[in-house]
């Protein structure tokens, strides 16, 4: 069965085949990123932006600030967790803040399919 993910409630919410698995995490801590002029950027998430399935990773693009230097935008794609049984859509979610590096993207496939 295909995943098919979205993003709920103005990106509050990531779904997975219609469960709503995370909300939006507070604090990321982005290394290697073009976010910012910051080293590391301290980010505060305000909202999914743009979801994406790399099976089996879901990934994610998320809005917010940097709470370092006030810069606000949208991340490069990150790892958002991935789907670790397919059948139930259980969902195992990574932890915001360890290190994270957003990386530009290759095409991911589309989320509905
Ligand atoms: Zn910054």
């Amino acid at each position: 069965m295909p995943t098919s993910v979205h993003q709920l409630d103005d990106g509050a919410w990531l779904s997975v085949n219609d469960a709503r698995v995370v909300n939006v995490s507070d604090l990321w801590w982005l290394a290697r990123q073009d976010f910012c002029s910051c080293d590391m950027t301290d980010f505060l998430a305000e909202g999914f932006v743009e979801i994406g399935v790399d099976h089996p990773d879901i990934e994610g693009r998320i809005a917010g600030q940097c709470i370092e230097c006030g810069e606000s935008g949208v991340t490069d794609w990150l790892t958002l967790g991935r789907v670790v049984d397919l059948e139930s859509s259980r969902f195992l979610g990574v932890d915001p803040t360890s290190v994270h590096v957003p990386e530009r993207r290759r095409r991911l496939a589309s989320p509905t399919e």
